[in-house]
This record gives C-alpha cells, structure tokens and sequence, in this order.
C-alpha cells in the first residue's frame, strides 16, 4: 500500500514563495550598535563571532585618526560598562602571558588569581587617567576689586608609571601660577596631575600634559610645573641606581621670560620642600 504524499511545506512550496516567511523576518530586529566580526571567522563553521571589544574600540580611534599612546586620554572611547568586558579580555591576555613565563598559575596559590588583579590594576589604578575623563575642576571667579593677583603654588605627589618599562614613577610635583580671572578649589591641582600621571608617561610628558591642563582650567597663562621623581626603572634594573632623582621644569608666560617670577616660584619650591621633605 503506498502512503500518501504530504508534500512538506517548505521544502514543495512554490519557487516565488519565499523560504524565510514573513512570521520568522519578525524575529530578527535591527541590531542598534555597530557589530564588528573577527575577519578570520566569517567562513568557519562557529558562524559570525563579535569581535574582542578591545579590537572594536582600536579599530575606531584608527578610523577617527584618534592617538591612543600610553600617555593619552581615551575616556571618549571606553565607556564604564565596557571597563568591566576589557578587564575580561585582559585578564586572558595576562593569563596567556604568565602561561608564558612558565608560572604555574592553575596550582600556584599565589599566582591563581594574578591575571584579573592586574588587568583590574591596569583599567582601574595605575593607567585609569587614561579611561576616566578630566577631573570636574569648577572654577571660581577672580575678577573682583580685591582679586588675587599672587603667585599660588601647591605641591602634589604623584605616582605614574614610565611607558617603556611599566615601572613607578613616585614623585612631587610643584605646581606654580599666577591667578587669572578664574580660579579653581587648591585639590583641583592634585587631581588634575595625578589624572595625567595615571598613564604611562615619560617625565617630560607629564610635566608637559599637567602644565597643559592646568593652564585649560584655570586659565592662568603664567605657569609652572616642576617635577621631582625617582624611577623604578633606574632603580630596579638596568643602572640599579638607588638614589638618582630626575628633574623637570615647563615655565611658561611670566614664569619662563620674568627673573623675579622664576626665582619667587624656585624659592616657593625650598620652603615647600623644608617644610615637607620628600
Ligand atoms: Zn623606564
């Protein structure tokens, strides 16, 4: 007895009905942010796979001609919710390097969780002035009769990291201006140097970027910053040198052309250090 032929909905229907029915075109909705795939998974078997999300943020600051060096700023890149996916993908690649290294971190119980501790040390302590924006330093005015129209100068301590060895960098900072017409609360200063030192810096950068973002917020066109650090990269090899100090200095505006100025910011610098060595 022949059984009778069922044809099968999809497979016999009519070459002009369309294999995807409108009921199943309801399932897919418009994806709302740019999707970017790994170029090398389009044609294997696992499908479209979403891109590292690193990969993603680095292809857009290429695409936007955006610097993304160790010491730059790049808090319009990386939102907070992606901080926590980036750790997750550092922590793989930090996990790859002490695979590397021959650091058995599945049984050692002092390496187990070092790869996720530094990953969240990079993001979150020593680079996080290169994810979180500007420090809101709000600024007062200065414009009254009786305005202060001295020098201000506030010492800051810093902790940065250098770019090409990924070693501290502990030092002060002496921060130096002659008001303007605006002026912006004393621990502003601190928060906007260690905002620029939280990065991988080479001194001379740093001196420049804090120079930089103070004259932004205050305004004042007369500055100075002066830099005392010691590096670990001196200290814990190469020169091994245990008690060298590196200086730098950006004068700018009256600081850089009027003697007086310079040598009132100077002497300010010797009373600040008696009065706290460093
Ligand atoms: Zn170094």
């Amino acid at each position: 007895m022949t059984k009778e032929f069922t044809p099968d909905p999809v497979l016999n229907a009519p070459i002009d009905k369309a294999f995807v029915e409108d009921k199943y075109e309801d399932k897919y909705v418009p994806l709302k942010k740019e999707v970017f795939v790994k170029a090398g998974d389009m044609m294997s078997d696992k499908g479209y796979e979403e891109a590292y999300l690193g990969d993603t943020i680095r292809f857009k600051m290429k695409r936007d001609k955006k610097r993304f060096w160790a010491g730059d700023n790049i808090s319009d890149y990386v939102s907070e919710e992606d901080k926590a996916k980036l750790i997750d993908e550092a922590t793989e690649a930090f996990e790859l390097v002490l695979d590397r290294l021959l650091i058995d971190r599945e049984n050692d119980p002092n390496s187990k969780g070092t790869a996720r501790r530094l990953a969240k040390m990079y993001f979150n302590e020593i680079m996080a002035g290169r994810y979180e924006p500007a420090p809101d330093a709000t600024a007062f005015p200065n414009d009254s009769e009786d305005r202060y129209e001295g020098m201000l100068v506030v010492r800051s301590e810093l902790r940065s990291m250098c770019s090409h060895h990924h070693q501290p960098v502990t030092g002060v900072a002496y921060i130096g201006i002659i008001a303007a017409q605006k002026l912006i609360g004393l621990s502003k200063y601190t928060r906007i140097a260690q905002w620029c030192a939280r990065r991988g810096t080479l001194q001379e950068e740093l001196c420049n970027d804090i120079a930089r973002e103070i004259e932004k917020a205050t305004g004042a066109k007369d500055l100075g910053v002066y830099i005392q650090a010691v590096h670990g990269c001196c200290e814990n090899r190469g020169i091994m040198a245990h008690s060298s100090l590196t200086q730098t200095t950006v004068l700018k505006g009256a600081f850089n052309t009027d003697g007086n100025t310079k040598k009132e910011f100077f002497d300010n610098i010797k009373l600040q250090q008696e009065f706290a060595p460093r």
